[in-house]
């Protein structure tokens, strides 16, 4: 057999957003809970073409249909006859939020909604469903997520905080993998954020010595801008105390300048990454594969990714194709073009709206600055416990107000629907300046225009939003799993109270949806609707953060589906169950109306439909 050859370090080394991004990362930066200085977030991490470019399989083959289709059985065909669903309590989420008890579907469309008595009589030959009471609602879909990003490190352990409540519990995780690994195999790992995980503020080769001393254990940070090895990792890759940084990330050091283990960088990273061999035999498709598997097994039938082109550049799109046409793919996918890629992007001619209704170019993202936690995100003040002497204190602006302005002119200009990533306020307020100039040239056409994470909001900055008719999404996780951490250490607790405000933008009849961001938080729209119902804390589970911004289920519930499928460009087709839609949607174990609101994060999905296929039962 042939062995494919290691695509070169140049390659292995391209980062398609920018390496800008890297030099935001000085020595001591490692440590979430203490640090000073900003980190990127994983939005726009070096890592995911790195890795990419570390495994064999080519983007020919990822091009390629039956690469895909080898890798999962065909679904069942679409039954000849149409299909009645009779005695469920169906949220159609139309209009005017109304509920049905039948719904008949046929060639994946939906026939007709309405009561069971008249949908008998019409469709006298159907396959009668009895749902026996349960709940049906329309597939949940996911704004913003990062598709292939998720996949390529979607086969690493996840040690984060969300299966590990701390470090301790991570090391032992890892040191069970170990213990069942093969000689020299390395033990990749993930989402380890020392932020949120207690035990320790950092780690280094000699914690992950006590995981195994003989196979290489190598583990990304959440943000994906860091990672931690052990010494045999280090030994593996032939890095030792003479081994230089580079130009643009460096190996944490101890004082006699050996390597300690926490590689800071995109670069430092590839340099001991390139040394295990499995990732050159890394099964990509089947990664892709399982995330859309994931996706349905939480009730989402359709996720956006938020940053397309950043795993593999252009060929993203074909291998989007190769994927849809393989007649595998268990969800649909819509796109927000990185830009990133702006050139790349303009000479392959590609338009808002390319695609059918599974996969489909919707958006163009801007990536306007970084994550609050990471304290990148732009800010009008400085961070809660700095002093604002430094311009870092503020946050960084990834893309400054003026040039902001002009892309988002020159996007509009084009057709394409903008969507701005914006944290902190001062980055929301460069985005509403950037909108309000496409506004007055009256180029703000094909809305939604959205503003994604839109974290911080000021009154005012609602009024705007308002005004121009634009759509923010939140990432809700922020208060869940972050939210001491905001009030505690980010902003303290006035301004943390300015975070996700769900209610005040409902109030002003601004339309807005939540999204998991995952690799940032899990897919899983019940949560992140229970996340906005309660707005409780993660670590605090008895305090509300600010508390006049709950909403209630039926509009959480509106914001994962109906909203987030016009926020996708796509509320012709999905987002409601009504007469001409697409057949997408859910079987809930329980109703969210009716469960305490602290239990609908774990009502059990039973059925998940796509395109009048099921494609996930419990
Ligand atoms: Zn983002
Ligand atoms: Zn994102």
């Amino acid at each position: 057999m042939l062995e494919m050859e290691w695509r070169s370090e140049e390659t292995a080394d391209e980062c398609y957003c920018s390496d800008e991004h890297d030099s935001f990362v000085p020595s001591d930066r490692q440590s979430s809970k203490h640090r000073t200085a900003p980190v990127p977030c994983a939005c726009c991490s070096p890592v995911v073409s790195l890795l990419n470019s570390a495994m064999s399989v080519t983007d020919a083959q990822l091009c390629d249909v039956g690469h895909w289709q080898a890798r999962a059985v065909e679904p069942p065909p679409l039954p000849l006859k149409t299909q009645l669903f009779v005695n469920a309590r169906i949220f159609t989420v139309d209009e005017s939020f109304s509920f049905a008890e039948a719904m008949a579907i046929r060639d994946g469309k939906i026939l007709a909604v309405g009561a069971k008595a008249d949908l008998i009589d019409d469709y006298e030959d159907a396959d009668l469903i009895d749902c026996q009471g349960k709940t049906m609602l329309p597939g949940f879909i996911e704004p913003h997520m990062h598709f292939f990003p998720i996949a390529t490190i979607g086969k690493f352990e996840d040690v984060g905080p969300f299966r590990c409540p701390n470090v301790a519990d991570a090391l032992l995780k890892l040191k069970e993998l170990a213990q069942a690994a093969g000689p020299d195999e390395w033990i990749m790992a993930r989402q380890i954020d020392p932020s949120l995980q207690e035990g320790a503020e950092n780690l280094n080769r000699h914690m992950l010595d006590t995981v195994s001393t003989t196979n290489p254990v190598f583990v990304y940070n959440a943000s994906l801008h860091f990672a931690y090895c052990n010494s045999r990792a280090l030994e593996v890759a032939g890095i030792n105390k003479d081994t230089e940084d580079d130009s643009s990330s460096a190996f944490g050091r101890e004082s006699d300048g050996y390597p300690n283990g926490v590689l800071q960088g995109g670069k430092v990273m590839g340099m001991v990454i390139r040394h295990n061999p499995a990732q050159k035999n890394y099964d990509l498709a089947d990664a892709c594969l399982e995330v859309c598997y994931k996706a349905n097994k939480v009730g989402v039938t359709t996720f956006c990714d938020q940053g397309t082109g950043l795993g593999r550049g252009v060929k993203e799109l074909d291998m989007y194709q190769a994927l849809a046409d393989s007649g595998r793919m268990t969800a649909r996918l819509r796109y927000s073009l990185s830009y990133a890629l702006q050139e790349k992007w303009d000479q392959h001619g590609i338009q808002y709206g390319d695609g059918d209704s599974l996969v489909r170019a919707t958006g163009w993202k801007i990536v306007s600055d970084g994550s609050n936690q990471g304290l990148s995100g732009l800010q009008r003040e400085p961070y809660f416990l700095t002093d604002g002497s430094s311009e870092q204190d503020f946050g960084v602006a990834y893309v400054e107000a003026e040039a902001l302005k002009e892309m988002v002119i020159d996007r509009a200009k084009r057709g394409w629907p903008v969507v701005v990533h914006a944290n902190g306020d001062q980055a929301i307020d460069n985005t509403l300046d950037a909108y309000k100039a496409a506004f007055d040239l009256g180029l703000l056409k094909n809305g939604p225009y959205r503003i994604e994470h839109c974290s911080i909001l000021h009154d005012e900055q609602i009024d705007r939003i308002k005004e121009m008719n634009l759509s923010p999404s939140f990432l809700i996780g922020h208060v869940y799993y972050w939210g001491q951490a905001m009030r505690d250490s980010v902003f303290g607790e006035a301004k943390a109270s300015l975070l996700d405000r769900t209610a005040a933008c409902e109030a002003k009849g601004i339309r807005w949806t939540l999204h998991s961001d995952e690799p940032v938080t899990e897919m899983g729209p019940l949560r992140c609707i229970e996340n906005a119902v309660t707005r409780r804390m993660w670590r605090e589970p008895e305090t509300i953060l600010a508390e006049h911004e709950c909403i209630d289920v039926a509009t959480a519930i509106r914001a994962m589906t109906r909203d987030a499928a016009w926020q996708c460009h796509s509320d012709h087709e999905i987002g409601s169950l009504e007469t001409g839609k697409l057949a997408d949607f859910v079987i809930l174990g329980q109703d969210p109306l009716s469960v305490p609101k602290d239990q609908i994060k774990d009502i059990p999905i039973r059925e998940t439909w796509v395109g009048g296929r099921c494609v996930y039962k419990a």
